[in-house]
């Protein structure tokens, strides 16, 4: 539209909803979103092609832990019960037969204790 010669767009908004990584519902308002930090080092630098992939996100959940630890449960993460789940996580190869990653906020000094999510 016009109004006095000066063009006026429409705002058109993006209308794609936006869905919970973890329930798959759709997301109100503004997302709670997850970043997932690097890979804490190794001792020895390790080939690209080698490092496991993680996904580094975001992921967007409703503003609601459950919702963020259910998404870890179904993707096989652990989760560090020393600390909570934040913006921002950072994940920790548990050494095993089959390593797993384990995420942690990376806030506590003491020892991580990995429980499933
Ligand atoms: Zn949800
Ligand atoms: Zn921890």
């Amino acid at each position: 539209m016009e109004i006095m010669g000066v063009q006026i767009r429409t705002i058109v908004r993006d209308n794609v909803a936006t869905r919970c990584d973890g329930c798959q519902g759709i997301i109100e308002g503004t997302p709670w979103r997850v970043n997932l930090l690097d890979i804490v080092a190794a001792e020895a630098p390790v080939a690209w092609t080698q490092r496991p992939a993680v996904n580094p996100g975001p992921f967007q959940f409703h503003a609601d832990p459950a919702c963020v630890r259910r998404w870890m449960a179904a993707k096989g993460y652990l989760f560090c019960r020393r600390g909570e789940v934040r913006e921002i996580m950072r994940p920790v190869v548990i050494p095993g037969d089959e390593p797993r990653f384990g995420l942690c906020d990376g806030i506590h000094r003491d020892d991580h204790e990995f429980v499933p999510a």
